[in-house]
């Protein structure tokens, strides 16, 4: 008989595995909560196609975004989406830097980074990058820019050819575990399937919550803002250009990004976001705030992270302190070429009991319920390996 899964979460990551479970056979349902696919983490972020720099070696991160990369480019090209590999260059812009950057280079040689080069001079940089300052980097030339939005697109097609349903504006409210089977509940609908998969990205804790799973680790949602650059300025950088990123820290921190549509754009930052999906500091959620607050895991984060927060906030509330730190690596840059705030994102990163901020994706079982608890960046390069990865381990 043919096996009923329903997925929850039309991001990038549930329709990756609609896609490859319809391809099998399985009969699909997809349930989104907003009228269209792709509207939070997968439609707001950065467009880079990671090729693995960063990332612990031997980790789900390491292992599925190598695999998932390579897969991405595949299906963009099958389906003649853009796919550009204009790369990335991480620069260390004084000494203090070098140690981390080395660590970096460490990883990405063991992450089997394709083609990865290690700059050590100021000349070396320039010829990549004309316009930037630093003193070492590395280069990664097969780290590309995307659509992600279009990309899901494609694949809930794939999905749909392959007899899949997609239903949009269909939030689920409830699940519970029947004889075996688990019932699936939205304001318009009861399915029951043998399995479901929980993709919900900034809300996977609510969801999994509902089948009683563990409270921890729980969302917090993590706002990073981006601005533009005028077209003028933007030939200031050619592809991307990134900083060393503090190894304390799960987030990459302020880079340049030229688009896969040829614009230049800069961000993101790290700041708290007062709602799960809070693109704004006006958009505000007191449950969702409350909830974060009264978290085990908020005092220890803060004793931790309180300067860097700070920093973080004065740069979002004070253009010139954000521009500041993109200065820094492209000294000719002007405040005015920074020309207006483009749309923000908000990351769903998932975070302990302990304070910790969960590095590595993580994934839970409760009965015939696997859940994505974590699945920050770049599972939105590493979706397609994400998919087998569940599919293979959790579902067979
Ligand atoms: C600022 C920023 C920059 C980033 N840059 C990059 C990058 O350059 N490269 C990269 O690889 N990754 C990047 N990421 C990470 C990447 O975007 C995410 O890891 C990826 O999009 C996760 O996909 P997802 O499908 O799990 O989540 P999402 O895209 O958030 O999708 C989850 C979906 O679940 C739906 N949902 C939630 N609850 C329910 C419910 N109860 N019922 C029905 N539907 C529900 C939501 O509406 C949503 O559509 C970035 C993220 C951010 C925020």
């Amino acid at each position: 008989m043919t096996e009923r899964v329903g997925v929850v979460g039309g991001g990038i990551v549930g329709i990756a595995l609609a896609r490859l479970l319809a391809g099998r056979g399985s009969e699909v349902t997809v349930f989104e909560k907003e009228s269209r696919l792709a509207q939070h983490q997968t439609g707001r972020n950065s467009g880079v196609v990671h090729a693995g720099l960063y990332y612990k070696p031997g980790s789900l991160k390491a292992m599925l975004c190598a695999a998932g990369r390579v897969q991405l480019r595949e299906f963009c090209e099958e389906k003649g989406l853009p796919f550009r590999e204009v790369g990335k260059l991480v620069v260390a812009v004084d000494e203090s830097e070098l140690h981390a950057l080395a660590e970096i280079e460490r990883r990405s040689i063991e992450n089997g980074v394709p083609d990865l080069a290690r700059i050590d001079d100021p000349a070396g940089l320039r010829e990549i990058e004309p316009h930037v300052a630093g003193i070492a980097a590395v280069h990664s030339p097969r780290t590309a820019a995307v659509d992600y939005s279009a990309i899901t697109e494609a694949m809930a097609q794939d999905v749909r050819a392959a007899g899949g349903r997609i239903l949009l504006a269909h939030e689920v409210t409830a699940m519970t575990s029947e004889n075996g089977r688990v019932r699936v509940v939205t304001a318009a609908t009861e399915d029951r399937f043998e399995r479901v998969v929980v993709c919900a990205g900034l809300h996977s804790d609510v969801v999994a919550r509902f089948v009683g799973a563990d409270a921890a680790p729980k969302i917090l949602p993590m706002r990073g803002e981006y601005w533009d650059m005028t077209p003028e300025s933007a030939k200031l950088v050619r592809g991307m250009i990134y900083p060393v990123p503090d190894p304390r820290f799960p987030f990459l921190g302020v880079h340049f990004t030229r688009g896969v549509y040829d614009g230049v754009h800069v961000g993101p930052n790290a700041v708290p976001a007062l709602a799960r999906e809070g693109y704004g500091w006006l958009r505000i959620s007191p449950k969702d705030t409350w909830e974060s607050l009264r978290w085990p895991g908020a005092l220890p984060l803060v004793r931790q992270h309180w300067r860097m927060g700070v920093d973080e906030i004065s740069a979002s509330l004070l253009k010139a302190l954000y521009y500041r730190k993109a200065r820094r690596f492209v000294p000719e840059l002007k405040m005015s070429d920074l020309s207006r705030r483009a749309p923000a994102g908000v990351r769903a990163q998932a975070w302990g009991r302990d304070g910790s901020l969960l590095d590595d994706f993580a994934v839970d079982q409760v009965g015939a319920v696997t859940v994505l608890r974590n699945a920050p960046s770049p599972a939105a390069t590493s979706s397609m390996a994400i998919a087998e990865y569940v599919a293979e381990k959790y579902l067979s």
